[in-house]
This record gives C-alpha cells, sequence and structure tokens, in this order.
C-alpha cells in the first residue's frame, strides 16, 4: 500500500440543490489549504439524507465544480454506498456500551431542551434511535486554525446524540467522522456553520480510536438581513458560465489581497494558490451551541 499524503482536504456537499457561493467558498478554502501544501483534494457526496436531496442535484454539483477549475484526485464517494462503514462503527460502540437504544421522542426531550442526558420516554416505539452516551463532565477542546479554540461541554450542551435516527437513516455526525477517517482526511476545512458540530465529531474520533484531523471553519456567505446564504430566498445557485466572478467575491469573503486581473478559472486559481493565507482568513463569530440539532430526526446543522 502506498502511504497517504501528509495533508488530504475534502468537501463533501449534500446535494440538496445547486453550488451557491457559500458551498463555492467552501470548496474553494478547502482546495486551497490541500493544494498549497501539495496535498490531496477528495469530493464525497453526502446523500444519506433522501427527503432533503433533488435528483440530480450531485451530478449538477459535480459539473458546477469542474466549471471552478476544482478538480477532485481519486474517486467520488458517495456515503449512500457506504453502509457498512456505518453499520461496523456503530456496532463497535453499541458492543463497548458506548451507544445505546432510545425510545425518546422529540416530545419527550421537550422539557430537558432537547437534551437527551437519560431516557424518559414513556413507552417503547417500535422504530428507536441510537444515540452516543457522552459522559458527564465531557469537555471537548481543540485548536481552529481561522476561529482559535474552541471548547464546549458536550453533555451539557448537546447531551447524547444520534447516531442513526428513528427514521433509520444514518446521522451526518457519524458518516462523517466515519468518512473523514475512512479516506484519510487530515484537514477539514468547511462553512462556520459546522463548526457547533467539530466537538461531536471529535468525541466520537476518540471513542471510536480515530484520528483527529485538523479543523478550519471558513466564515458564512450571510445576505443584506444576516441569513445564512443557503437558507435564504438569496442562495442563488452560482453562475457557472461566469465563474471569474463568483471566485473574486468568495476570494475577498476569505480575507485575501486581491488579484491582479485573471483572464482566465486557471490563471485565478494559479494566483490564488501563490497568494492565499489562512491566517487571513476573518474567523466568524458563532458560538458552538447545538442543542437544535440534535433532535432525533435532525441529521445535522
Ligand atoms: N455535507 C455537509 C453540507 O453540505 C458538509 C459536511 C462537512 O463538510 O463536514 O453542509
Amino acid at each position: 500500500m502506498s502511504a497517504l499524503p501528509a495533508c488530504r482536504g475534502r468537501f463533501a456537499p449534500s446535494p440538496t440543490g445547486p453550488l451557491h457561493a457559500g458551498s463555492l467558498l467552501a470548496a474553494l478554502g478547502s482546495w486551497l489549504v490541500a493544494r498549497q501544501a501539495g496535498g490531496q483534494w477528495l469530493v464525497r457526496i453526502e446523500d444519506i439524507d433522501p427527503p432533503r436531496e433533488r435528483p440530480g442535484a450531485a451530478a449538477d454539483q459535480l459539473q458546477t465544480l469542474a466549471r471552478f477549475g476544482l478538480l477532485h484526485d481519486g474517486t467520488i464517494e458517495y456515503q449512500s454506498r457506504r453502509d457498512p462503514l456505518y453499520q461496523n462503527a456503530l456496532d463497535r460502540l453499541l458492543a463497548t456500551g458506548k451507544a445505546f437504544t432510545c425510545h425518546c421522542s422529540r416530545s419527550d426531550l421537550a422539557a430537558a431542551g432537547g437534551i437527551h442526558r437519560r431516557c424518559v420516554a414513556r413507552g417503547e416505539r417500535p422504530d428507536p434511535a441510537i444515540r452516543l452516551r457522552v459522559p458527564e463532565h465531557c469537555e471537548i477542546a481543540f485548536d481552529d486554525a481561522v476561529c482559535g479554540p474552541i471548547c464546549q461541554r458536550v453533555d451539557v450542551d448537546v447531551g447524547d446524540f444520534v447516531l442513526r435516527r428513528a427514521d433509520g437513516l444514518w446521522a451526518y455526525q457519524l458518516a462523517v467522522v466515519v468518512d473523514d477517517a475512512a479516506q484519510g482526511i487530515t484537514e477539514v476545512v468547511r462553512g462556520a456553520d459546522l463548526l457547533e458540530s467539530t466537538p461531536r465529531q471529535v468525541l466520537l474520533q476518540q471513542a471510536l480510536g480515530l484520528p483527529t484531523p485538523r479543523y478550519a471553519h471558513l466564515p458564512l456567505l450571510l445576505d443584506e438581513k444576516g441569513r445564512k446564504l443557503s437558507k435564504s430566498s438569496a442562495a442563488l445557485p452560482v453562475d457557472a458560465e461566469r465563474p471569474l466572478e463568483t471566485l473574486a467575491l468568495v476570494w475577498e469573503r476569505l480575507g485575501q489581497t486581491p488579484l491582479p486581473h485573471a483572464g482566465s478559472v486557471g490563471d485565478f486559481l494559479r494566483q490564488a494558490l501563490d497568494r492565499f493565507r489562512l491566517d487571513r482568513v476573518p474567523a466568524s463569530v458563532q458560538a458552538p451551541h447545538a442543542a437544535a440539532h440534535n433532535a432525533d430526526s435532525a441529521s445535522h446543522a
């Protein structure tokens, strides 16, 4: 087996619609970090939540990445084809008592603000979820390359979180941790909306005996009302016919100094690779607080 490169990044879109400028920012940022270090950059389609997905979205996203010159290494992985890996991880956690079957419904947990610390279900349900047992005083700390030191009390702020949902679908937290490790990812560079998920992912890595990659959470693009672009009506798909305009916009939002005029996408990316500085990327102010995303049917932020 050949040795893995020292640096391996990835872009992991959910195929819920066309790429918007915010996703392009994450794609470009993760590509720059990996390529600047002479590393590989992988693409993984996170298609484990069919109710949120749109037919044709993955193909459309991949085509957009190609139009923006963001070419990936290796084969594209699809999470929908990786059930055995997630099942294996879940079985290990169940076998060691680190995960448990839970019959609590969202309304059972409402009195505790949605945070699960012990089962309070009023009855058995045919479709229980599986949760990670989060120990008492579980403080997870890591250094984010953009946002600095991050620390979260996972037992207090999140509680025992879902690994397999009541509807039988895999939770994002489990799938992302298993895949990042299986693919040898060393740099996770993504939007700051996922900062609040990272302590859970670090905890899961520890529970499974997996390495923790380096993390860098990039600023979110917000619309004029301060809403995350992907969630707002202004989340127009990027115009793949005019990639240079979008590239210039996300480059600026990444806090980088303007590039001399670029005549083509290839030209832009070459200059960007020469000049990108991760230490110039502005930190997003976002407190990691996760209870709202911890319900048994929610897959991720
Ligand atoms: N699939 C997630 C999303 O599109 C990103 C997951 C990640 O980068 O960890 O929001």
